[in-house]
């Protein structure tokens, strides 16, 4: 072994050579490959490809990748053979936004190949900075197979699986009313909406009872869609409208008569407690609509315009339609008040615009039939931490419709349908080959349409939603339809690790689509991370102007300083706190470890027990098995808050602070051959544990200092520690005792001023305190630490 660690002290710099020395290896040799003839049992990582949106990069989700490593670390050091793949997702919405604002250009208004290559180059500039930045983390995945979500590879297994969904019926068209977004110009699923709390005004309108001429007043959130309104509901029990059933109301302006129906979404407390039922303000509305069996009527078109039906305030955007029908309203004396209001609001997730409502064609996966499955299948699910199962079982318990998969956009996946000319019927290629189709632009794979045998087809032009893509990342990475032998080996995989906010989405439509395929689970345990929040708690978001880049931190105190914060800062599925400061406290500690490294390395080395150990050698020990244990209950959780706190206290406030003090004096001293071994043994051994079971964290300066102390071979090839078979446990009662006593020793040596010099006395100088009887067996450890006379 090397002499003496000549590296002062700790330093990002030596990082790099690190990642240089774990880039350069060869692929037989890398430390961190996955093998499907190993021994050991597989452990497959469905690793979430993160999306290159553009910097910075959320700290939070630098921390997340961080943490996912640390889970890969931990599995290969608990003895499987770890698949842990590495993709970029590279489909969808965010992409098209991005790249019109970085070109100023119009997806819609220019050639949609073109805008397709703006895209690609677009996104390929955002991919090579992420990757740069995955590896400056260190993480241990596989960078030299990294996939692509937008490669033709991945796109055919998405266009082929829909097609064997197609085949078995469970896929279908239907027009329906449909959640849309006007922005984004797209049908959206419930999963992509959000509801938030805006302020909007709720206008009470004078109706008038055809019946009777009685003034009846309706309070609606969206009069812009008075045009629209097919009936109005009252709830059957409310007393003040019993008289009213089966009456008609003059819708005002428009002129035109509609039912009063009792119905129990109608709710006394809200306005008037009349409801007007248009076409359509909300899901309610839909849901009506459908109970009622009442005709539709097409208020707002795509693009988020009133449509004809609206008369004489057709062609207008909604709001400019609203204004001028309350104003309308207003010079009629039939508005009656307005008031302003909290209104719980569907937003669309991605662009925060309000969604609409409005009947459209899609095409529908279904789920619905599969939710009791689904419920079964999720109860054996394994999540880390538990409490984050429930916000599954909400979501499948909320969900009502078939999933809408369409989507009128460009960047994404091709749905793999050619229409018939002649009858219109739909033609699928054969779902067998592995092959990627784009029908708007080119021929189809077969001659004839298989109802009527023409010839001619127009290509369907939509794509699917982005989900779709991202639900098979199980069968991509364990090679379905490709390589069986790798698929039969690694599928189902074992662990998914995502974000708390998209269980509703990429875990919820991973689930169904996999079990849809393969009949099974992908995975058996979910590890789910809370959000990193900025030092007051407060979500990070551009707008507020507190979001974090972590690059700069991460070059300033390195990755491990980063990964020891992000490790030690929230327990598992809680939100986190993110702040310079409290990384930089990490780098504090990991400048402590290296010093005791570099002090540990100026000795022999022993790594063999020389026999009896002196006691205080074995109550450190005993202490050491009690890190281990603690380590490892937060290793099998997969919850690195736990080991990484415990091995901060252990190493700097006990080992360090105490023990190395005690026994220095034998360290030093060669004389007293038996208790210089025991010293020398016993350090190793804390220091050689205390970086194994730190490895999983902070693999920079684990590697450095265990290839430079103990052996050639990475320390990444190595297994979690087990307990000492010594057990020594029993000496841990006197911790207490060690450490109260000796900062006694220290506070009165700093309390007493010498005689010679004036000052307090230094830690060296001699005093007189006895040890106390309890402590009689580290008697001379104590009085040689603090020259005691
Ligand atoms: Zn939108
Ligand atoms: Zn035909």
């Amino acid at each position: 072994m090397e002499s003496k660690i000549e590296v002062k002290s700790w330093n990002p710099a030596l990082e790099k050579e690190i990642l240089r020395k774990w880039e350069s290896t060869a692929e037989e040799e890398d430390i961190y490959k996955f093998s499907i003839i190993s021994q050991k049992p597989a452990f497959v990582i469905d690793t979430p490809p993160p999306y290159p949106s553009g910097r910075p990069w959320h700290i939070g989700a630098a921390a997340h990748y961080a943490q996912i490593d640390m889970l890969a670390r931990t599995a290969r050091m608990l003895g499987y053979n770890v698949m842990f793949p590495i993709g970029i997702d590279r489909n969808g919405l965010p992409v098209e936004i991005y790249t019109e604002k970085k070109y100023k250009v119009r997806m819609r208004k220019m050639d949609r190949e073109k805008f397709l290559d703006l895209c690609r180059t677009a996104l390929d500039d955002l991919e090579s900075e992420m990757i740069l930045i995955m590896k400056s983390i260190g993480l241990s995945c596989n960078f030299k197979g990294y996939y692509r979500t937008d490669s033709d590879e991945f796109r055919s297994l998405t266009q082929s699986t829909f097609i064997d969904l197609w085949k078995r019926g469970l896929v279908y068209l239907a027009t329906r009313p449909n959640n849309y977004c006007p922005d984004c110009g797209t049908t959206i699923a419930d999963a992509e909406i959000i509801y938030e709390d805006i302020p909007t005004k709720l206008v009470y309108m004078n109706f008038k009872v055809k019946e009777t001429s009685d003034k009846l007043i309706i309070a609606s959130t969206r009069p812009e869609l008075l045009f629209a309104c097919q009936s109005v509901i009252v709830n059957p029990e409310d007393e003040r409208y019993i008289k009213l059933h089966g009456k008609h109301v003059e819708i005002p302006i428009f002129n035109r008569d509609v039912e009063i129906i009792p119905h129990h979404l109608a709710k006394p407390e809200f306005g008037s407690g009349v409801v007007m039922v248009c076409s359509y303000g909300d899901q309610n509305d839909v849901q009506i609509f459908r109970e009622l069996g009442l005709k539709e009527i097409v208020a707002i078109n795509e693009n988020g315009i009133t449509t004809a039906a609206a008369g004489p305030y057709s062609n207008l955007r909604l709001n400019q339609a609203r204004t001028k029908i309350i104003e309308n309203l207003n010079r009629h004396g039939l508005l009656e008040k307005e008031e302003d209001i909290m209104h719980r609001t569907p937003l669309c997730e991605r662009s925060k615009t309000p969604i609409e409502i409005i009947p459209l064609q899609d095409y529908y996966v279904k789920q619905l039939e599969y939710i009791p499955q689904l419920k079964e299948l999720a109860e054996k699910i394994k999540f880390y931490p538990q409490m984050h199962k429930q916000i599954l079982f909400n979501w499948l318990d909320s969900i009502s419709i078939d999933w809408p998969v369409s989507r009128r956009r460009f960047y994404g996946t091709e749905i793999p349908i050619w229409y018939c000319n002649n009858c219109q019927t739909p033609n699928l290629p054969e779902g067998t080959v592995y092959k990627y189709y784009r029908p708007w632009k080119e021929k189809p794979p077969f001659e004839k349409c298989i109802k009527c045998g023409s010839n001619e087809f127009t290509g369907e032009d939509r794509i699917f939603d982005t989900w779709m893509d991202s639900s098979i990342t199980p069968l991509f990475i364990t090679k379905y339809k490709k390589d069986h032998k790798f698929y039969s080996y690694s599928y189902p995989t074992k662990i998914r690790p995502q974000a708390k906010d998209i269980i509703r989405t990429w875990l919820y439509y991973t689930m169904l689509r996999c079990f849809q395929i393969t009949g099974q689970l992908a995975w058996s345990n979910a590890w789910i991370m809370g959000y990193g929040v900025d030092e007051k708690g407060e979500k990070m978001s551009k707008s507020k102007g507190n979001v974090i880049d972590p690059f700069p931190i991460i070059h300033q105190y390195g990755a491990d300083a980063f990964r020891f914060w992000s490790a030690s800062e929230g327990n598992l599925g809680h939100d986190f706190r993110c702040s310079e400061h409290r990384i930089a406290s990490s780098k504090n500690f990991l400048s402590k470890l290296w010093n005791i490294g570099r002090f540990l390395s100026s000795f022999d080395i022993l790594l063999e027990s020389p026999g009896q150990l002196f006691a205080t050698d074995k109550w450190i020990i005993a202490e050491l098995s009690k890190l281990i244990e603690e380590c490892k209950k937060g290793y099998d959780d997969f919850n690195f808050f736990i080991p990484s706190n415990a091995i901060r206290e252990f190493t700097w406030n006990l080992f360090a602070a105490h023990y190395i003090e005690m026994v220095k004096g034998r360290a030093y001293n060669k004389e007293d051959e038996f208790g210089h071994k025991s010293a020398i043994f016993t350090l190793h051994k804390c220091m050689s544990t205390i970086l194994l079971l730190l490895a999983p964290i902070c693999p920079f300066i684990t590697e450095e200092l265990w290839t430079k102390i103990y052996s050639v071979k990475s320390i990444h090839l190595q297994q979690i520690p087990q307990l000492p078979q010594e057990n020594y446990l029993e000496l841990s009662k006197h911790t207490g005792s060690i450490t109260e006593f000796n900062s006694m020793v220290w506070n009165k040596k700093k309390e007493t001023i010498s005689k010679e010099t004036g000052k307090p006395l230094s830690l060296k100088d001699p005093i007189e305190i006895a040890v106390p009887a309890e402590l009689e067996q580290f008697k001379k450890d104590l009085q040689a630490m603090h020259n005691l006379k």
